[in-house]
C-alpha cells in the first residue's frame, strides 16, 4: 500500500494527449476532442451552422429558426375564429 493518489482518476483513464486532461469516460473525451480537432458533428438544418454541441445547436436553431411548427401542438388558442362565417 504505497499509493497515495486513490482519489485521483485511474491509470485507465482516457487521456487527451493534446492537452493532458483525464476525462471519466471515453464519451467525455471525444466530445472533449472535438475542440482540438475544430470537428462539429452536430449542423443545423436550416442553415450552414454547425457546433460540438448538440445544446448549442438546439438554442440555435430556438434563436434564429424559432420553434419548431408541430401539428400537434397542445396550444389551441389559435383556432377561435374557425366558426364565424357560419352566420
Ligand atoms: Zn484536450
Ligand atoms: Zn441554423
Amino acid at each position: 500500500m504505497s499509493s497515495g493518489d486513490d482519489n485521483l482518476v485511474p491509470p485507465t483513464a482516457p487521456l487527451c494527449r493534446a492537452c493532458g486532461r483525464h476525462f471519466t469516460c471515453r464519451a467525455s473525451l471525444r466530445r472533449h476532442l472535438w475542440i482540438h480537432t475544430g470537428v462539429k458533428p452536430h449542423a443545423c438544418h436550416h442553415c450552414p451552422f454547425s457546433c460540438n454541441r448538440r445544446s448549442n445547436l438546439e438554442r440555435h436553431v430556438k434563436r434564429h429558426h424559432g420553434p419548431v411548427a408541430s401539428e400537434q401542438s397542445p396550444t389551441s388558442h389559435h383556432n377561435n375564429h374557425s366558426s364565424t362565417a357560419a352566420i
